[in-house]
């Protein structure tokens, strides 16, 4: 198994490095971004209830996506590992998360986090709104509500890794691919 989680904040690229690394490593993507927008989609319960805090840029409540999560392990329970994009974003959901795993006997294997400064990240989004028509990629104050959020709830995951050895940076700014080289770089480093 090889469980990795791609960290950083919204516009960071996670979505797609996700996707090149799926094909690499042979591993399954779970975004809990798009299990929710599908919810939405589809018009159900949860994706009426998640629909609110995702269009204020707020985080959905923490049960949701962790029994999300749940799901999506036990029906996939015959996969060589995972890639988890978007997902933990606070400290209560990487706990579940490594509860779940050891409950497997399995466990994250590394962080891997892209930085990008700000500037970068709200001109990446407001133009992924333009292509995608995403609804929280639309206006600034969402944008800047989701950036905040991240500073707020999500980073404290830096430290959260750091202690347990797992987290790796890597400068997001360049081109798709030079990105992806040095992600690589990191996670066949790690499977020496
Ligand atoms: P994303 O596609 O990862 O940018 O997620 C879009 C939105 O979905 C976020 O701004 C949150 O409102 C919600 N969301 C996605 N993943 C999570 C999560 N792990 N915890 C809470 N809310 C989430």
């Amino acid at each position: 198994m090889l469980n990795i989680v791609l960290f950083g904040p919204p516009g960071a690229g996670k979505g797609t490095q996700a996707e090149k690394l799926i094909n690499r490593y042979n591993l399954k993507h779970i975004s809990t971004g798009d299990l929710l927008r599908s919810e939405i989609s589809k018009g159900s319960e949860l994706g009426l209830k998640a629909k609110d805090f995702i269009d204020k840029g707020m985080l959905v409540p923490d049960e949701i996506v962790i029994r999300m999560i749940e799901n999506f392990l036990n029906q996939n329970s015959n996969s060589n590992g995972f890639i988890f994009d978007g997902f933990p974003r606070t400290i209560k959901q990487a706990e579940a998360l490594d509860k779940l795993l050891s409950d497997k006997g399995d466990k994250i294997d590394i962080v891997i986090s892209l930085e990008v400064k700000k500037e970068e990240l709200i001109k990446r989004l407001l133009n992924r709104g333009k292509i995608s028509g995403r609804s929280d990629d639309q206006n600034i104050e969402t944008i800047e509500n989701r950036i905040n959020v991240y500073n707020k709830e999500t980073s404290p995951l830096i430290d959260f890794y750091k202690k347990q050895g797992k987290y790796r940076g890597i400068y997001g700014i360049g081109t798709i691919d030079e990105i992806f080289n040095n992600i690589t770089k990191v996670i066949d480093e790690y499977l020496k």
